[in-house]
């Protein structure tokens, strides 16, 4: 008989070479135990644990495909576009990545100053423990420093009180434009997919303002199923993939054991009538 249940994909996911907490081996195991059959690792703005997850990956019988979160800015909010099967060798991606990486340094700098000065001291040398180096320092970093020093009970208060995107001690700073990121990712040989849209507060008009000028620069994808997304919103961008052709993506965004609500591969299926992201690459 032909297998026809759905591929277990997991195409969203952080190791320790951004604000994640395992290394891309330990993140292959524990996909590959939770059933995941096709999987991708995609830190934020970085590369460097692309070759580790792909021959992890490969060992453990788990097809993979490299993987970015790029950071973008688009109409006053940040934006996340993710990449997959990009070539991780890819010059101008690399340089791409490299120089929003840049600018995470001194944003996190002006981050403990602002946290300082709202009676938080030494968070920036507190956060840069927890983080791979200085060009990967997240607010995700800041977020574990706060909860181990007490100032907060849990990541989401520290993102609720001080850090969200509208948040007193957040450092708004220009990462790459959508032009940028969706160019980088398509120039690498990748689709360009846009990250869990459930969490960004455009009204309707910027919205398909997004999605139309995304689709124009060559984007071809969106995220439905992701453990950003409530299910009532599953539902909501299955209707956004349909409406504008957008290829539909699935992943779990998780970065942390004790911290995720979803588990790496333990997402529910995509919602009938999609066509995956994974289809064009023969799965
Ligand atoms: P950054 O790239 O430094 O701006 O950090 C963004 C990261 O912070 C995201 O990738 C999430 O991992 C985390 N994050 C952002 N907003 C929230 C939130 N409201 N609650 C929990 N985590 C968040
Ligand atoms: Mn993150
Ligand atoms: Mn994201
Ligand atoms: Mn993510």
């Amino acid at each position: 008989m032909t297998d026809t249940s759905p591929l277990n994909a997991d195409l969203h996911c952080h190791s320790h070479f951004s604000d994640g907490v395992l290394d891309p081996a330990q993140l292959a195991r524990r996909a590959a135990g939770n059933g995941v059959q096709l999987w991708s690792l995609t830190d934020h703005d970085e590369l460097a644990g692309a070759a580790q997850a792909g021959q992890a990956a490969r060992e453990l019988g788990m097809d993979f495909v490299a993987g970015v979160e790029i950071s973008a800015s688009w109409a006053g909010q940040t934006i996340h576009i993710v990449g997959l099967n990009v070539d991780p060798q890819d010059a101008a991606l690399q340089a791409g990545l490299a120089s929003i990486r840049d600018s995470r340094v001194a944003r996190g700098r002006e981050i403990g100053q602002r946290l300082e000065a709202m009676g938080v001291p030494g968070s920036y040398e507190g956060a840069l423990r927890y983080a791979a180096n200085p060009q990967s320092l997240s607010r995700t970093h800041f977020a574990r420093f706060l909860v181990e020093q007490g100032v907060c009970a849990s990541m989401q208060e520290v993102f609720d009180r001080y850090l969200d995107d509208t948040g007193p001690a957040n450092v708004r700073i220009h990462w790459s434009t959508l032009e940028q990121a969706v160019g980088w990712i398509v120039g690498a040989g990748g689709c360009a997919v846009i990250a869990h849209p459930g969490r960004y507060t455009y009204t309707p008009v910027q919205a398909d303002a997004l999605y139309d000028q995304f689709r124009q620069l060559g984007g071809q994808g969106i995220e439905v199923v992701t453990g950003s997304h409530r299910p009532e919103q599953y539902r909501r961008y299955a209707d956004v993939a349909r409406h504008y052709g957008f290829l539909a993506s699935r992943g779990s965004d998780f970065h942390a054991p004790s911290e995720s609500r979803i588990d790496l591969g333990c997402l529910p299926d995509l919602p009938a009538g999609l066509e995956p992201v994974w289809r064009q690459w023969g799965f």
